[in-house]
């Protein structure tokens, strides 16, 4: 046998184990790594953050780990806002199916979150208590962001490019005419408060129960057209990284997304959250809970973010005209699709169940029972919702087309839709 024969005959068998330990190595060294940063002023004490770095989607599998950061800002008591916190992270998994692979994951997950929102909605109601929250939930898979919201806290992205995009939606009354249109269709009733013999002040509310928020998690006191189905954003940054800086409106009411960006630009995670803070304390002084997390994705073989040029100007120019730019760049939002190292996947916000779940229902073939899309629960189609049930459920408008329903879960989709009588329901 010739030398090359051999090589020949070899060579299938040794690069094997070696292209095993070069994927592996691959695959560590694209995984970007996060460095993250957090810093808070309390007013009221109702602002809640979680940071889980090193969730795993195969359990035992660390090449499978995924990061997550919340903000929960709480309103009327802080229950809500710690169930959120404890609960929210288990009911969105629970929904995503087993054995998925990383894609299939990350498809599932815009659909997992609305599902695990409206079920942490759903427990928290029969807990009887009447707080409500806001929640900014980022899951963070290498380069791949999902954002689910309801209320007025925001997550912003600020790419390497320097282009600043807002991945969340407000959900405030006062500033989103689609969801005073949504309340007002679903019963609900949108004003301001009537003081002093019939003068209006203050923000747009909705009645019954006076909230400035059109979604949330909890407030079991108003009406249930305040949804908490959450604006669900996916996007996938280039490897050259980025930072988000996730906050509630404490941050947002005194800076805009620009300016919490630049105030931070070059400086560590740690460092530049405490400075978000200090910036938006400085311009508007604390009136409300203030909460910032600040993490930056960062690529493996550059283990600091590069310095951004122009950064005395920036400063210079936030200082000279903060106060005027806040005014009218506060709304803004720049389109993410105008920036090359950003890839939307998806974005929806619709507060429609049926929109929001897909059509395919599952059932689980061997017990002859229906997995609901929701809450997980299997029970047999004759006590839930199909795509069969149709019109005898909801009269008056177009049959079901979503997923399958528990009895309990349908009760709330209706609730929601403004198709059941007698809410306000506390369950005591
Ligand atoms: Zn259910």
């Amino acid at each position: 046998m010739s030398r090359a024969e051999v090589s020949r005959m070899r060579s299938p068998l040794v690069p094997l184990g070696t292209l095993i330990g070069r994927e592996l190595r691959n695959e560590k060294l694209e995984k970007p790594f996060l460095k993250y940063g957090q810093a808070a002023l309390a007013k009221k004490g109702e602002d809640y953050f979680l940071i889980k770095p090193d969730c795993l989607r195969v359990p035992g599998n660390p090449s499978t780990s995924f990061s997550v950061f919340a903000i929960f800002d709480g309103h009327n008591g802080i229950s809500a806002a710690i169930f959120a916190k404890e609960n929210l992270l288990d009911n969105v998994l629970s929904a995503i199916p087993q054995e998925s692979s990383r894609e299939e994951w990350l498809q599932a997950l815009p659909r997992a979150l609305v599902a695990g929102f409206v079920k942490t909605d759903i427990e928290f109601q029969q807990k009887g208590e009447t707080s409500g929250t806001t929640v900014t939930f980022v899951v963070i898979d290498d380069w791949t962001i999902t954002v689910a919201s309801v209320g007025d806290s925001r997550c912003i992205l600020d790419t390497q490019g320097g282009v600043v995009s807002l991945l969340t939606v407000d959900h405030r009354l006062e500033e989103n005419v689609e969801e005073r249109e949504r309340v007002t269709a679903s019963g609900g009733e949108v004003g301001r408060l009537n003081v002093y013999g019939g003068n209006e002040v203050g923000p747009l509310r909705c009645w019954p129960g006076g909230l400035c928020l059109s979604r949330s998690i909890g407030d079991t006191d108003v009406g249930e057209f305040i949804v908490p189905i959450p604006h669900v954003k996916q996007v996938k940054i280039s490897n050259a990284g980025g930072r988000l800086i996730i906050a509630s409106d404490g941050i947002w009411d005194a800076l805009s997304s620009d300016m919490a960006a630049k105030s931070c630009r070059g400086l560590p995670a740690e460092l530049a959250a405490k400075l978000v803070v200090k910036e938006a304390l400085r311009s508007r002084g604390l009136k409300d809970d203030t909460t910032c997390l600040v993490v930056d994705i960062i690529p493996c073989d550059q283990p600091v973010l590069p310095p951004t040029p122009r950064k005395k100007q920036n400063m210079l120019r936030s200082l000279l005209f903060g106060k005027k730019s806040q005014s009218f760049t506060n709304k803004s939002t720049n389109k993410l699709s105008s920036v090359g190292v950003v890839e939307e996947l998806f974005e929806e916000g619709s507060a429609m169940l049926a929109e929001r779940l897909g059509k395919d229902f599952p059932a689980n073939t061997n017990s002859g029972l229906f997995r609901c899309a929701v809450c997980q629960v299997d029970q047999a189609p004759a006590d839930g919702l199909s795509v069969n049930s149709g019109p005898f459920f909801s009269p008056a408008s177009k049959p079901w087309e979503g997923p399958f329903l528990c009895a309990n879960c349908r009760k709330k989709k209706d609730a929601m839709e403004g198709k059941r009588a007698g809410i306000p329901t506390v369950i005591s």
